[in-house]
């Protein structure tokens, strides 16, 4: 009898391996462009019309559609942002967050189940990393949440729980099933990963066929303050990442975000800003190079975690940070916060909903 860790992930197959797969449970090669398309639009193969009862039955008995359901969802009532608290088929939940923009519906989704980077200001970390999620969970949280609302989303973000890198493979296979054209087509231009630092990570993403955004999650201008809130930085530290940041955009062309999250008296003064300006200047930008390095640095006030103590810098110490930075020619833009009614911001949904269980 086969385990259910033997059992084939359908929305983990690429349209080639579900071709192979129906042809080895003896189905028609055809079948699997069908069944692709209709999976990725959040159909089950058991909802399907146009397969038979036998064949559904094949599948049921050696593959799993594991698209997540949705235990909780809630809609901003101030900008229409939509939090998802999805839970997988082993009882665990994961956040997505659908916000609307002029230019399309962006989903924010998750890479693992909880994290185990340690960053010292976030939810997600809290209980630590409780597993990867799989290729299908990972694209299931972006069709589930599409299905529901029923309009297409046009981009992805991964900035929810978990760390991407730390997830390689199946976040480079969910990749690869997300800009299938039989499926959701999104393409590599309107996906951005979002990395603590994984340094050798960043090195081997910029060497694959997807040349994703990065978005840096930096938060200090200097290794003792990032290792303090960071534990990553003791490994790779801020000159390393900055290295890997340089390749990546030499090797792909693509721009580079780095988020800097502002914590009352640790790392918002006038001098931090400073230093990071003149970091990110000498470290990224080559006075010889005919385009500069694209330097985009997102600030954002901590969003308070009631198991932590940390609280957000006052409006005048964020205008402060922002315009000395810009003074410099370090283009920093103050996130626009949505959600903000529904407690967007992630890990803080799923951190309630273990909570409650206990
Ligand atoms: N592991 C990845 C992606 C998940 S976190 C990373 O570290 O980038 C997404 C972003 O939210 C990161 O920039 C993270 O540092 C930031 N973040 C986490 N907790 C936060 C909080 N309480 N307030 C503001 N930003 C936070």
């Amino acid at each position: 009898m086969a385990e259910q860790n033997e059992k084939i992930y359908l929305l983990s197959l690429l349209p080639s391996e579900l071709e192979e797969f129906m042809l080895s449970i003896g189905e028609p090669k055809y079948r699997a462009t069908q069944i692709f398309t209709q999976m990725h639009k959040g159909v089950s193969p058991n909802e399907m019309t146009n397969i038979g009862k036998a064949t559904k039955a094949k599948l049921e008995e050696v593959a799993v559609f594991d698209l997540p359901t949705v235990r909780k969802k809630l809609v901003s009532k101030l900008d229409g942002t939509v939090k998802y608290l999805f839970e997988l088929i082993d009882g665990n939940c994961v956040e997505s967050v659908v916000m609307k923009y002029k230019h399309g519906n962006t989903i924010c989704i998750s890479s693992q189940v909880g994290c185990r980077m340690g960053c010292a200001f976030c939810a997600s970390t809290i209980g630590g990393k409780v597993r990867d999620l799989r290729p299908s969970e990972i694209i299931g949280q972006v069709i589930k949440a599409s299905a529901d609302m029923n309009e297409r989303i046009s981009n992805i973000v991964m900035m929810g729980i978990g760390e991407p890198l730390d997830n390689y493979d199946n976040v480079l296979k969910f990749l690869r099933l997300v800009g299938c054209e039989q499926g959701l087509n999104i393409g590599y231009r309107h996906i951005s990963l979002s990395t603590c630092g994984l340094c050798d990570k960043i090195d081997a993403l910029a060497n694959e066929e997807f040349p994703i955004t990065l978005s840096i999650s930096l938060h200090a201008s200097d290794d003792e303050t990032r290792s303090s809130i960071m534990p990553v930085n003791k490994k790779w530290n801020i000159d390393r990442l900055l290295s890997s940041c340089k390749n990546y955009y030499a090797k792909t062309g693509r721009r580079i975000s780095f988020e800097y999250t502002l914590i009352a008296g640790k790392n918002d003064s006038k001098e931090a800003a400073l230093r990071l300006a003149t970091l990110l200047n000498s470290r990224l930008r080559d006075r010889n190079a005919n385009e500069p390095f694209p330097i985009h640095v997102n600030l954002i006030p901590v969003n308070p975690v009631s198991e932590t103590e940390f609280s957000a810098s006052d409006k005048k110490a964020v205008a402060l940070f922002a315009q000395t930075l810009e003074k410099k020619g370090i283009r920093a833009t103050v996130r626009r916060t949505l959600g903000a009614d529904i407690n967007a911001s992630c890990g803080q949904l799923r951190r309630a909903e273990e909570n409650n269980k206990a």
